[in-house]
């Protein structure tokens, strides 16, 4: 059987040598039940979804069987996680099918996650329980359909397996896709081994495989090497990313340098939520006892899980040691510079204006001082504040599903005030900002609803409709009124898990 049907999987990653990977075959399961397939993204990926609905094609997004022309690996990679230094870490629950190419003629790994032990499971049992795979599901194409870099989920099967956390659980088996896996605990790997030629093969795999224009254009604008072009091109995706997740209110939760593609797409959704009332120093995940990854934290985490990939690359930015630290400090200046720009054009815009300057900075800056006294929802009070620009019959929100306390009245007058003052046209600013302030994100308590349903019930409804009406986040309709509202305070979620 080779591939899915007529498409054949390569596997770029394995040639590079036997040092990145250990080849591995997943671990057969009982009875796989598909739960969710993602046609939008198989048809994207050039993968024919009435193959990848057959039987045999299910048992192998199960890890049942696997088409004679692949050869499966686990990739080995270490990292900084909560900041202490992880020297050994690898796919311990993910097995790497092969890559396939997608109509954007980009290379997309096709990863099976939670298809048994590998090498690098150290004491885990390599499965992954029913909950995290559909909250992986959820959120990370919740995430795609916000337009924000991130790995995707192309299925979901059920193993009829069960796996045991702190009580039992049923298993599941995740496939996720991303432009590659590698991440700065990949090259870390290597360079805390003093292995130069490996964190070399690595460096220009990266370049080619993602980076190939912009380093070009680089190197020829600035005179830089093409590893201090690469340098830049990881920290300036990290910049903007952390400023896309920050703009929509989410907090990935374990920013471990392990978990930072170098491809700039977000990855590992073990404890991240979004945040329902505002709050900067909010954390959900139940590990995080330091706060180390609090919303308000997550731009400098940012910066400092690139400093490792900079001290990683040092030697081959420059031979002499002095000189490529220079270099690399000047990038990582740039980094700051990059998510500063980046996070407050995406807040001026959700206020309905075309650009940041400092007025409007001043006025996002207010808005979030009262957000965060009131408490209030954050995603709700963006877009009703879009409402306030509508006609008094085009208000879904503003006083029906939330109402400003007294404390944003003043507010309100001195935004409008500016939105005239800097001859902003209305009609253009409500749309701007319907098309930058989500209805619908992935709610806390939405999520662990469907997953207690899927997990105890063996119904996916509520999960099936949640990833149709995260798919269109910003299309609100009355129908999906449920979705858009914050949780009571009895839904409220206050902690997340690994669910590892
Ligand atoms: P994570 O917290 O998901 O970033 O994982 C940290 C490390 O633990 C990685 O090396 C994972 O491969 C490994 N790991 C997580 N869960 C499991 C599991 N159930 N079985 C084996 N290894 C795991
Ligand atoms: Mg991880």
């Amino acid at each position: 059987m080779a591939g899915f049907g007529s498409i054949s999987l390569q596997n770029t990653y394995r040639q590079l040598g036997e040092q990145f990977y250990s080849d591995q075959l997943p671990t057969k399961v009982l009875d796989p039940t598909l739960i969710r397939l993602n046609h939008t993204l198989a048809s994207q990926l050039n993968l024919p979804v009435g193959v990848l609905e057959t039987e045999k094609a299910i048992q192998i997004l199960a890890g049942n069987s696997v088409p004679d022309d692949i050869c499966p690996i686990a990739t080995v990679y270490a990292g900084h996680q909560f900041g202490g230094w992880n020297p050994q870490l690898g796919d311990g629950r993910a097995i790497l099918l092969g890559e396939v190419i997608g109509e954007d003629d980009k290379r997309y790994d096709i990863q099976l996650k939670g298809a048994g032990r590998t090498p690098y499971s150290r004491m885990g049992d390599g499965r992954s329980p029913l909950g995290p795979v559909l909250r992986e599901y959820i959120v990370s194409e919740a995430m795609a359909a916000l337009g924000i870099p991130t790995t995707r989920a192309l299925a979901a099967v059920t193993t009829g397996e069960t796996v045991v956390r702190e009580m039992a659980q049923p298993g599941a088996v995740l496939t996720r896709v991303a432009q590659s896996h590698i991440r700065i605990g990949t090259i870390q790997y290597f360079s805390a081994r003093n292995d130069l030629t490996s964190v070399k093969i690595l460096a220009d795999y990266v370049i080619d495989r993602h980076y190939r224009e912009a380093v070009a254009q680089i190197v020829a604008k600035t005179g830089d090497g093409p590893y201090a072009a690469l340098l830049t091109c990881v920290a300036e995706a990290q910049a903007s990313l952390i400023a896309q997740w920050m703009a929509v209110g989410f907090i990935h939760g374990v920013m471990n340098t392990d978990n930072m593609l170098l491809c700039g797409e977000t990855v590992d959704y073990g404890p991240c939520a979004f945040m329902d009332g505002y709050n900067p120093e909010k954390v959900f995940s139940s590990i995080d006892t330091q706060g180390r990854y609090a919303y308000a934290n997550q731009a400098e985490i940012g910066l400092w899980n690139v400093s490792w990939l900079a001290q990683a690359l040092l030697p081959l930015i420059d031979e002499c040691e002095d000189e490529a630290i220079k270099v690399a400090e000047k990038i990582l200046a740039n980094y700051s510079l990059i998510f500063k720009q980046t996070y407050q054009q995406l807040l001026a815009e959700k206020l309905g204006f075309p650009g940041s300057n400092a007025e409007v900075d001043q006025l996002s800056l207010e808005l979030q001082q009262i957000m965060a006294a009131e408490v209030s929802d954050y995603t709700l009070t963006y877009r009703a504040l879009a409402d306030c620009l509508a006609p008094e019959s085009d208000r879904p929100y503003l006083n029906k599903i939330y109402s400003f306390p007294d404390a944003f009245q003043a507010w309100r007058q001195r935004w409008q005030a500016l939105l005239a003052e800097q001859g902003v046209d209305l009609a253009i600013a409500h749309a701007l900002m319907l098309s930058k302030n989500p209805s619908y994100i992935p709610r806390n308590h939405l999520i662990a609803e469907a997953i207690e349903q899927a997990s105890q019930h063996q119904d996916f409804g509520l999960f099936n409709q949640l990833v149709d009406v995260l798919a269109r986040p910003f299309e609100y309709r009355e129908e999906n009124k449920v979705f858009a509202l914050s949780p009571k305070p009895e839904e409220e979620v206050k902690q997340t898990f690994c669910g590892t």
